[in-house]
């Protein structure tokens, strides 16, 4: 990575139906900066797992279908030439992707695809779970965003709902629970906020007044780096 580009990153991370993608979008349009959903990476080449019926429990056969798929996150998720935005969302996916993520060779290959799309756009808002940590620690910009279990689990229920999947409020909190349990308990990248973020918590603030503050920020540190 470029020194300019990673000066010109948010890094947004946070546990599952926490908000990132919703900030992330609101903090881009303030910014004029382009959005990487690096959850729809993991979450495309668990697909790309699920599809080959490789174990996602594997490291081998994950680190190669990862290194092998054909992933554009250019306009929408694109694999193999397939539009997989929805495809990506379904419950099998949400069910194996942490244990894919889990896995630390796929997680260098895409680590290293997110670093060439920094530099490549010269920056950018980036949502996952170890971005201020791992993918970019001397980002502009880092936040860890939280919210009450109750808020995120209706949230997340919601969007079920709206891809007209059944699922209960409580049957959602546990999934959630489980899959922010395996994030947070893996050796490689867990999820955690960076020494030097600032935590959120976006279920007592609305949505503009967290990206007018987060715009502020990456501007004072883009201000500071043009004095210093
Ligand atoms: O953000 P989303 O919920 O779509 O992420 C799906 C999964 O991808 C997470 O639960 C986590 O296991 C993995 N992930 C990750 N590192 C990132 C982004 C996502 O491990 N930077």
């Amino acid at each position: 990575m470029t020194d300019g580009a990673r000066r010109r990153v948010v890094a947004i991370d946070g546990p599952a139906g926490s908000g990132k993608s919703t900030i992330a979008r609101a903090v881009a349009e303030r910014l004029g900066l382009p959005v990487l959903d690096t959850g729809a990476m993991y979450r495309a080449i668990t697909l790309a797992v699920l599809e080959a019926g490789a174990d996602p429990g594997d490291p081998a056969a994950a680190t190669r279908i990862a290194a092998d798929a054909g992933l554009e996150m250019e306009g929408g998720v694109v694999l193999g030439g397939h539009d997989v935005a929805s495809a990506i969302r379904g419950p099998e996916v949400t069910a194996a992707v942490s244990i894919v993520a889990a896995h630390p060779e796929v997680r260098r290959v895409l680590v290293e695809r997110q670093r060439r799309w920094i530099d490549a756009h010269g920056g950018g808002v980036l949502e996952g779970r170890d971005i201020g940590t791992v993918v970019v620690p001397d980002a502009a910009v880092k936040v860890f965003l939280v919210a009450s279990d109750d808020v995120r689990a209706r949230r997340r229920q919601a969007d079920e709902a709206d891809a007209r999947r059944a699922v209960t409020v409580e049957e959602m909190r546990e999934a959630m629970a489980q899959r922010d349990a395996l994030d947070r308990g893996r050796s490689v990248s867990p999820l955690r906020p960076a020494d030097d973020a600032i935590v959120v918590d976006n279920s007592r603030r609305g949505i503009d007044s967290i990206a007018d503050e987060i715009a502020a920020r990456f501007h004072e540190a883009a201000g500071g780096e043009l004095e210093g």
